[in-house]
């Protein structure tokens, strides 16, 4: 059952028969199979999904909440992510009639998480202009903020030092709600229909904040199976295309559900989109060797295609982000208003610091006296990285028996050699 309550993987023990297929995907190596089952340690966990897709047997799955955990508020909000509309089929997507079956699920106002994108937008382009390192690198995906505290901690400073679309949309949706029906925020609960479990981790271990205005996720699987099921209402039996004048969907924010929206929506020429969580880690790297200075902004997203390919959404995501395209370019024309407000209440408020998780020990002298242990274990393994022993590499494997989580005798290889 769910190893952790504030983890956004949980692992079924009793589905897991340690194929090993995990560990091989992991791009942090936070999994370990032993006496054939896997394990995550937890602290290296990016939350990126990568092992929930490719498990054989469903072991692992993102964790989200379900939709009675809504009850907890006496009033609430669904913030809905354009990657929803991506899951329907191009001829029967309206999302004002997406949004009025959600609202029906309970919530007193849904709010629509694109509605933010343009804040975003103006910020990074003034930002650009003083900015203190380039590329600066969007802060939209959390499973690329952690990998950039675990990996590279000199590339922090990059960070565009804004909250996330969803953040900033659960602010000013929960003021909005207060205002119109005179009632204290602390009421209104925030939910998110979230693409994936990374989203979902952020808003319980936000990252540059102490406390986030999101509440609570549902994953967008769940909503569209619920929806799926509602009947439809006759008037967009009659009108595939009908809007009424107070919804004015944002064409250019829509487009930030796929890969390259963010980037497009901006003012400027020199970018770079990158997804799939190791093409960004080659990426990043030649970022922090000052290869790609001559970028001014790095979009980088874990999964393949953008959020349209979160392990929450069920559509495959080149089909949902050609359906994000079009849906884009037929509402290009509507604008929401401009924000009017102080952009700095959206600013990231609290200092970004390295997530230091390979130290070996407290103290230091005793640090680099494993270190040594280490090299001298991995000079007696073959050092082909089979991952047989449940380990992703010999030199994790090293650091595992060093530490004391595994012995030479997980070697399968060296216990060949031996017979
Ligand atoms: S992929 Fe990992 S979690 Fe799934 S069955 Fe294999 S070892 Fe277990
Ligand atoms: S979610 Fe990503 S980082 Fe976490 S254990 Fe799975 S593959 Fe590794």
């Amino acid at each position: 059952m769910p190893n952790s309550k504030a983890h956004a993987i949980a692992l079924c023990e009793d589905k897991c028969i340690g194929c090993t297929n995990c560990i091989r995907v992991c791009p942090t190596e936070a999994i370990r199979v032993k006496n054939q089952k896997a394990k995550i340690i937890e602290k290296r966990c990016i939350n990126c999904g990568q092992c929930v897709s490719v498990c054989p047997h469903n072991a692992l799955t993102g964790v989200s909440d379900p939709l009675q955990a809504i009850e907890k508020f006496t009033h609430k909000i669904a913030l809905v992510d354009p990657v929803l509309y991506g899951q329907f089929y191009e001829d029967v997507v309206n999302p004002q009639e997406i949004l009025e079956k959600i609202q029906q699920l309970g919530f007193d106002m849904v709010y629509e998480v694109s509605r933010s994108a343009p804040i975003i937008t103006d910020f990074t382009n003034e930002y650009l202009k003083n900015a203190k390192a380039l590329p600066v690198i969007s802060s939209s995906c959390p499973a690329i903020l952690r990998t950039i505290q675990i990996r590279f901690p000199d590339l922090i400073e990059n960070i565009l030092p804004m909250d996330s679309p969803t953040e900033i949309a659960a602010e000013i949706a929960k003021e909005e709600l207060a205002t119109k029906k005179n009632i204290p925020i602390e009421e209104i609960g925030a939910f998110y229909i979230s693409t994936c479990p990374a989203r979902s981790f952020s808003f319980k271990n936000p990252v540059g904040r102490d406390r986030s205005n999101v509440d609570g996720t549902l994953s967008i699987k769940d909503v569209f199976l619920k929806i799926s099921g509602m009947k439809q209402d006759p008037r967009y039996a009659q009108d595939k295309n009908l809007l009424s004048p107070e919804f004015f969907p944002h064409g250019k924010a829509i487009g930030w559900a796929r890969l390259g929206g963010q980037s497009q929506s901006l003012s400027i020429k020199e970018f770079l989109s990158v997804d799939g969580i190791d093409n960004v880690i080659s990426i990043l790297a030649e970022v922090e060797d000052d290869k790609l200075q001559h970028l001014s902004f790095l979009e980088c997203q874990a999964c393949t295609n953008g959020c349209v390919g979160g392990n929450f959404c069920i559509e495959n995501s080149f089909v949902a982000r050609n359906r994000i395209r079009i849906l884009a370019e037929k509402h290009q024309d509507y604008q929401v208003d401009k924000f009017s407000g102080d952009y700095k209440k959206f600013m990231i408020q609290k200092e970004i610091k390295p997530y230091d998780v390979s130290s070996l020990d407290e103290d230091l002298s005793e640090a680099l006296i494993k270190l040594e242990k280490i090299n001298e274990v991995l000079e007696s393994l073959p050092n082909i990285d089979c991952g047989a022993c449940g380990s992703p590499s010999c030199r994790a494997l090293a650091e595992d028996i060093v530490l004391g989580y595994a012995s030479l005798k997980d070697c399968i290889v060296l216990l060949k050699e031996k017979r």
